[in-house]
């Protein structure tokens, strides 16, 4: 897992635009708004995802998670209510 902080300035565009603090990408390159060591609950939630890019290989999850966002949303999205429960984090 790599933490990118602060964010890199299109992925920080990004982030602003849909109100998230954080983004996991399939490369298991973490980005974050806020820094990781006040926003640690933060950064263990991004590393549930981390671990489910590695369970699952970079493709599979990419393509999972997008499709739990179309037929969930994002709150009921499995691999978010996984990353919730598991770090105590949204
Ligand atoms: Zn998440």
């Amino acid at each position: 897992m790599r933490v990118v902080y602060p964010a890199h300035p299109l992925v920080a565009w990004y982030l602003k635009r849909t109100g998230f603090r954080a983004i996991t990408l399939p490369w298991k390159t973490v980005h974050m708004l806020d820094d990781p060591h006040l926003n640690h609950g933060l950064l263990q939630h991004e590393a549930i995802h981390v671990e489910q890019i590695e369970r699952l290989g970079p493709f599979k999850f990419t393509v999972l998670y997008l499709w739990y966002l179309l037929r969930h949303g994002y709150w009921d999205n499995p691999l978010e209510i996984e990353a919730r429960n598991r770090s105590g984090h949204h």
